[in-house]
């Protein structure tokens, strides 16, 4: 239930009617517009709707049937904008995630990393628990991958991305991440999400191999209830009966989110597709349908890289490519 208060009610107002739904059971997620407050009720309680639109202060009360509420545009009309070291995700703006898939040396990372800041980017990826499908394959260097990956971004005064796998991990990983990345495989690791709803820093939730849309909107729905509004979604591709690309880039999915919701989307090209050739159109085709942001995989030596050389950049490609995304979010009225 959605509790629209009038323009410019004041704050005794609003607390007035958040006392009155708590006291019935039911939790409270304001949003503050530019002109009015809307109080998010969620609860399987029964209330009386009529009981709160008596209430001084309110102007209306609206009951969601769709079973997302807090993620939806009907709670927040307007787009959320996550800023990370001064990067922005959402609205406007594109935010621009690179670097390795996995983190494998200290040199690597660096020399990947010394790169991609000077073409600009000032948010590093790279995996230290890698969800592989085979056991034998590389799993990631742990803890000591973060320490790199945060040691080498603060060397070139970047923020860090790093997909967490596991709630007992989440402490070690708000030492050395700004952004936390819950995988494809993740999405509906619904311990996972609830945890990471109780954090202070933002999430980066990918959809999942199979999901629908509204299975990934429902995964940042479990987050956002736990009371952490910043997430980032992320389409990277899903399966299909396609196998010529490594999985299928849903595009429509762009403006599909945004439509229902105010979250950020960004695309990840490099999970979608599977290789390197085809990263420069569909990262194009993703900036003109809307992204809000990008997530690409660069390796300073792709042809040795442990996992996923074939869909990483080497950074010079990277480098052209960021230049022509610059000239298309231009056309889209965004930046980056
Ligand atoms: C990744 O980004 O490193 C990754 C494993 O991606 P996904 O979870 O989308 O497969
Ligand atoms: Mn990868």
């Amino acid at each position: 239930m959605l509790i629209v208060m009038q323009p410019q009610s004041s704050e005794e107002k609003i607390q007035k009617v958040i006392s009155f739904i708590k006291e019935r059971g039911f939790e409270a997620h304001v949003s503050n517009g530019a002109d009015h407050t809307v109080i998010g009720a969620v609860g399987r309680k029964v209330i009386d709707k009529r009981d709160i639109e008596l209430l001084d202060g309110v102007s209306e009360v609206i009951r969601i049937s769709s079973p997302y509420k807090l993620v939806s545009r009907v709670f927040k009309p307007e787009d959320t904008i996550i800023d990370v070291k001064g990067v922005k995700f959402g609205g406007n703006y594109i935010g621009m995630i690179a670097g390795p898939c996995s983190v494998e040396t200290y040199d690597q990372v660096d020399a990947t990393a010394k790169k991609l800041a000077e073409a600009g980017v000032r948010v590093l990826r790279g995996g230290a628990f890698k969800p592989r499908t085979s056991p034998y394959a590389f799993q990631g260097l742990g803890e000591e991958g973060l320490k790199i990956l945060k040691e080498v971004a603060d060397k070139y005064n970047m923020a860090v991305t790093s997909e967490v796998m596991e709630v007992n991990q989440i402490p070690m990983f708000l030492k050395y991440v700004d952004i936390l990345q819950v995988g494809a495989r993740n999405m509906q690791n619904f311990n996972l999400l609830k945890a990471l709803g109780e954090i202070k820093k933002p999430v980066l939730l990918k959809r999942g191999l199979s999901a629908t849309v509204e299975e990934l909107l429902m995964s940042a729905e479990y987050i956002m209830a736990g009371g952490n509004r910043e997430v980032i979604l992320c389409e990277r591709g899903i399966r299909t009966f396609e196998h010529i690309t490594r999985n299928t880039l849903d595009v429509s999915a762009i403006p599909v989110v945004q439509k229902i919701s105010h979250l950020p989307i960004v695309v990840d090209p490099s999970h979608a597709t599977g290789l390197r050739d085809k990263v420069a159109p569909m990262s194009k085709a993703s900036v003109a349908a809307g992204a809000n942001g990008l997530i690409i995989e660069v390796h300073n030596s792709p042809e040795t890289a442990l996992c996923d050389g074939a869909q990483s950049l080497c950074p010079e490609e990277f480098s052209v490519l960021f230049n022509d995304l610059k000239a298309f979010a231009t056309i889209m009225k965004k930046s980056f």
